[in-house]
């Protein structure tokens, strides 16, 4: 469970978010739309500190992460990333980018992590490539692989930030695919997307978030057939 209040970040004298107040339950799937520039991907990165908010509070199941106490490393493995470009390494295989960071921060030796690399590319759909090199993989693959690699450190929740923006319309499918069924095996996630249909079918909750405020929430068929603020009837307007 993760609980925000009243996060602000600005960039100088640019306030991006401006006071949000967001609690996710655990094996809840948030769906978060809105305009560019509304700053949808800076309160992703604030909620493991890949950015410092400029003030207000994030409890990770518990653990205030003002407090200097808290192991901001242990928090950012319980909380996964995906972005919109994968950042794979490709001088490795497709298997030492899935094994990689469970060997390194010692969780498990060589052999169980491949064990589990394989086993995790096989529910991504890629268990004949554990050998391959990324630059031989589709985007929507690479993505796919990208999506093994977090689920690697047995994260609690995964932020997702347009996972499918970068990708050519027929990879789309299977990466949302993936996610569905994260999904439906109940992992905890936030995604930031322009999929208004996985939206529609996946999401507990929609989020419409504007000028650096959440302007509207709901379920998804409040949001997107019964919207009440008109910054979300316009944006969907536009979008849908
Ligand atoms: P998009 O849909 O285009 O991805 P977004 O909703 O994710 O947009 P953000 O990337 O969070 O928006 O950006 C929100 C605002 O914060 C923008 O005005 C952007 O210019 C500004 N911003 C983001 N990152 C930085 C940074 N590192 N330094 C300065 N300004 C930044
Ligand atoms: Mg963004």
């Amino acid at each position: 469970k993760i609980e925000v209040k009243q996060l602000r970040k600005s960039y100088g004298s640019n306030e991006v978010l401006k006071g949000l107040d967001l609690t996710v339950q655990d094996n809840e799937v948030v769906v978060m739309i809105g305009p560019s520039g509304s700053g949808k991907s800076t309160f992703l990165r604030t909620l493991n500190k890949l950015e410092e908010p400029t003030s207000g509070q994030i409890v990770v199941d518990g653990h205030d992460l003002n407090d200097p106490k808290v192991n901001m490393n242990k928090v950012r493995e319980k909380i996964g990333m995906v972005f919109q470009h994968f950042n794979l390494f490709n001088n490795l295989t497709v298997g030492e980018n899935v094994m990689l960071s469970p060997v390194q921060l010692g969780k498990v030796n060589k052999q169980e992590a491949e064990f589990l690399a394989r086993g995790l590319l096989k529910e991504v759909g890629l268990e004949d490539k554990f050998d391959a090199k990324p630059q031989s993989l589709s985007g929507g693959q690479k993505q796919r692989v990208a999506i093994a690699r977090t689920l690697a450190m047995k994260p609690d929740m995964i932020l997702f930030d347009e996972p499918t923006s970068a990708l050519d319309p027929e990879m789309v499918g299977d990466v949302l695919e993936v996610m569905r069924n994260l999904a439906k095996e109940g992992m905890t996630m936030i995604v930031v997307t322009h999929e208004m249909g996985f939206a529609k079918e996946v999401a507990d909750r929609v989020i419409f978030m504007a000028d650096g405020h959440i302007m509207e929430e709901g379920k998804p068929e409040e949001i997107f057939n019964n919207p009440q603020n008109p910054r979300t009837k316009e944006f969907l307007n536009k979008v849908l």
